[in-house]
């Protein structure tokens, strides 16, 4: 698979949403964190916390 596309946007959403099935917006949270190219990072992370919590500490950690 060739990767031609690596600027977030509708055409390529972050690690997060993709495994979600969710739509990638332009102020996604999970985005900075969890890059389109590195899927394994938010894949273990969700593993280990679930989808919800992981939200919840990284709007915590956009209002700090
Ligand atoms: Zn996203």
């Amino acid at each position: 698979m060739k990767e031609g596309n690596k600027k977030q946007g509708a055409a390529s959403p972050c690690a997060a949403c993709k495994l979600l099935r969710r739509r990638c917006a332009q102020d996604c949270v999970f985005a900075p964190y969890f890059p389109a190219d590195e899927p394994h990072k938010f894949a273990n992370v969700h593993k280990v916390f679930g989808a919800s919590n992981v939200n919840k500490m990284l709007q915590v950690l956009n209002s700090l």
